[in-house]
């Protein structure tokens, strides 16, 4: 059930001037512990050296412990292929009888910095620049780490009572794939469980105005090969009553779009739900598509992003033009890749596009088609009760209502949450603008919006205190 979101923040004890005050007194020594952060390479990925994992799950634990926690431990768990996955700290303070546990997730390790010649600064040396810090990390994820650290600090310093339990979770492999993460969270099941997840993983709106990510799109693929001849032939002797398997894979490939660009597929799920939308002209300059290009779909471009399929072909099997000679091709085959809206099942995404690929008039050409993978999407519940309470707390910083944004990528390890704790609610938050350029040359934060993103941790903290959920 929602709850009204209004909050008598004093007959409750919670001191919203007190806690800012608090974290902006502090957030010099803040700044300089995520500066000592970025300073690590910590990059799980196999070609870089993996002992900078291992400072930097230490200099986390340490953080950990500086913010009341009363166990702490850096753990690892094999990924299925037996590799050993990267460390991860794990930290404890343990609810009072009768209030809740949070778990809060950030990741430790960053992105490989790309060409160092595309940075204006030094890679993995935090820099400001106007109202930004710049750095590998310095968003993407260790101001999420941070978040975490300095709001439990906050709330421990300011807050009577406070009794609810808070787990720290901070992975050391995300940007690799989390490959040992399903068996983490198995492994560590009882540790990890709590009432209310919260993932610091993501971005807000824009500056000056706070997101919770309430939907992630889903995905599926599939392999299809489609045939017209037993073997080669050369194309003089009979090319014209025989078309070749190219050009019939094209003519399948065509019949997945509407002529205004919509997938064309029956039966997937599209919906128009975005309370906002981006400038066209600025979606245009981010996307890099040609300026002559008709922009595909119908509806807002955040709906055609977070809440309806897109369909592409990522690969296909044909000789290049190099090595092309005068013969018809017998088959091609290509991979589809399809994006999934929030609600639709992708095993049923699945059966639609094979119903679609068996249902086209490819003159009795042959296609075999292969499903190859399947991930869910995500709807956060928006009627949750800690959904209302983050709305809350967003809003108290910023002074400026929340957004709910989706998202049209996948965050791969909430559907591993999900599975594993069911019961829990889930919040994807975050410190991230879209002038973050996280993966990117010149990753920054907003140092402003870093400090309302505390803020607002703290505030929920400090409300699930005094409410409970
Ligand atoms: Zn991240």
């Amino acid at each position: 059930m929602s709850k009204n979101t209004t909050f008598d923040a004093v007959a409750n004890g919670v001191d919203i001037t007190a806690l800012k005050s608090h974290i902006e007194t502090n957030f010099e020594k803040i700044l300089e512990e995520l500066t000592a952060l970025v300073a690590i390479p910590s990059i799980a990925w196999e070609s870089f050296d993996p002992q900078n994992l291992e400072k930097s799950a230490a200099t986390v634990a340490e953080l950990a412990k500086s913010a009341g926690m009363e166990t702490v431990e850096i753990l690892r768990e094999p990924a299925d292929n037996g590799a050993m996955g990267a460390p991860a700290v794990v930290a404890q303070r343990k609810a009072a009888p009768g209030k809740p546990t949070v778990l809060l997730y950030a990741h430790h390790d960053v992105q490989p910095p790309g060409n160092e010649a595309d940075w204006n600064t030094p890679v993995f040396e935090a820099t400001k620049v106007g109202d930004r810090l710049y750095g590998r990390g310095a968003a993407d994820d260790k101001a999420g780490i941070m978040v975490h650290i300095a709001a439990m600090r906050a709330v421990l310093d300011l807050v009577g009572d406070f009794g609810v339990g808070v787990t720290y979770f901070f992975e050391g492999e995300e940007e690799a794939g989390s490959p040992s993460f399903r068996n983490f969270l198995e492994a560590h099941q009882d540790k990890l469980a709590a009432d209310v997840i919260i993932v610091a993983d993501s971005s807000n709106w824009s500056v000056g105005t706070p997101a919770l990510t309430s939907s992630l799109r889903g995905m599926c693929a599939a392999e299809i090969t489609v045939r017209s001849l037993n073997h080669a032939v050369h194309s003089g002797m009979f090319g014209g009553p025989v078309l070749d398997g190219p050009i019939m894979a094209a003519k399948l490939i065509s019949s997945f779009h509407n002529e205004d660009g919509s997938v064309a597929v029956a039966g997937l799920v599209a919906n128009d739900l975005a309370e906002v939308d981006f400038d066209e002209a600025e979606f245009r300059r981010d996307s890099g598509v040609l300026d002559s290009f008709k922009l595909a779909g119908t509806g807002k471009i955040t709906d055609r992003l977070w809440n309806k399929p897109a369909l592409s072909v990522i690969g296909m099997d044909i000789p290049g033009v190099d090595h092309s000679s005068n013969t018809l091709l017998p088959a091609t085959r290509f991979k589809v890749s399809m994006r999934l809206a929030p609600g639709q099942n992708p095993a049923e995404a699945l059966k639609a596009l094979e119903a679609h690929v068996k249902n086209v008039d490819l003159r009795g050409a042959e296609v075999e088609f292969i499903a190859t993978e399947a991930g869910n999407a995500y709807k956060a519940d928006l009627d949750a009760s800690a959904n209302d309470t983050a709305r809350w707390a967003l809003e108290q910083p910023w002074g400026v209502v929340p957004v709910n944004m989706g998202l049209g990528g996948s965050i791969p390890f909430i559907g591993d949450l999900l599975e594993v704790f069911p019961k829990a609610q889930i919040l994807v938050t975050g410190v991230e603008d879209p002038d973050s350029r996280a993966h990117s040359a010149n990753e920054s934060l907003h140092l402003g919006d870093f400090q309302h993103a505390i803020e607002a941790e703290a505030l929920l903290l400090a409300r699930i205190n005094a409410e409970g959920l």
